[in-house]
């Protein structure tokens, strides 16, 4: 799961794959902005 957040409206949008358009404001993917999901801190282990 990815969040996309409109660089035009601030919309998130939650997708499992890049999205095509804003579904707020109707901007073009392009002003789509790739943001890390939430997640919960994970320590890494070797
Ligand atoms: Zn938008």
């Amino acid at each position: 799961m990815a969040v996309w957040k409109c660089s035009e409206c601030g919309n998130l949008v939650e997708v499992r794959c890049k999205p095509g358009k804003c579904s707020s404001c109707g901007a073009e993917k392009g002003k789509l902005i790739k943001e890390e999901a939430e997640k919960p801190p994970k320590a890494k282990k070797k």
